[in-house]
């Protein structure tokens, strides 16, 4: 099994950035819980490469989220009175299993991903450090634009693709292209909620 990654290189320069480890879990741990880090590539000015950068979320994601679930609702609630209105018992119990359980599926794991932002709200309340670079810490970083291109291995649109952001201090265009790596199991990192790593390793009892 292989995971598809982005490699960023430079049009002027030797530069090679990946964007595999962006797929490590890693978490915060906040008193008994552990919270999934968010997490984008950035560049950052200290390593002077892309580097993966803490993602802390605004308002507009959970109003985002909160209005998904809602439509949902009223989705699911149109569906069951559909499905109630079918003359055959059949027609009843396949729309039910067809689009009830896909709209379930769909609120329950948004109103998970809220749970978590509002954990997250929590953390990030207390906490002085802003986002950033999680291997220097800096916070001199700033956003890496959205590739053009998707991270799924597509051999057809391997050639690389300009980025629409400029080396810095070096004045080449950073491009984008696919790439595929060979599995890795990565070992879970951990943070206090400033975002610096645990020394210790938390192993988690089962
Ligand atoms: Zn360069
Ligand atoms: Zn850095």
């Amino acid at each position: 099994m292989s995971i598809p990654s982005l490699t960023y290189r430079c049009t002027a320069c030797d530069l090679l950035g990946s964007d595999l480890a962006l797929h490590r879990p890693r978490f915060y741990l906040h008193f008994e819980s552990e919270v999934l880090m968010r997490a984008t590539m950035g560049w950052c000015y200290t390593c002077a490469k892309p580097t993966v950068v803490e993602r802390f979320f605004d308002v507009f994601e959970v109003r985002e989220l909160q209005e998904k679930i809602l439509r949902a609702r009223t989705r699911l609630a149109d569906e069951a009175l559909n499905a109630s209105a079918k003359s055959n018992w059949w027609q009843r119990e396949q729309r039910a299993t067809d689009a009830i359980t896909l709209l379930e599926t769909e609120i329950e794991n948004a109103t998970n991903t809220l749970r978590r932002l509002r954990h997250l709200a929590a953390i990030f309340n207390e906490r002085i450090a802003g986002p950033h670079c999680i291997e220097c810490f800096s916070e001199d970083w700033t956003p890496l634009p959205p590739s053009s291109i998707d991270a799924e291995y597509c051999p057809e649109s391997a050639s690389p693709v300009k980025l629409g952001f400029q080396h810095p201090g070096c004045g080449g265009e950073i491009t984008v292209e696919n790439d595929v790596r060979f599995f890795m199991k990565w070992k879970p990192q951990y943070f206090d909620f400033e975002g610096f790593p645990l020394n210790t390793p938390v192993t988690k009892e089962q």
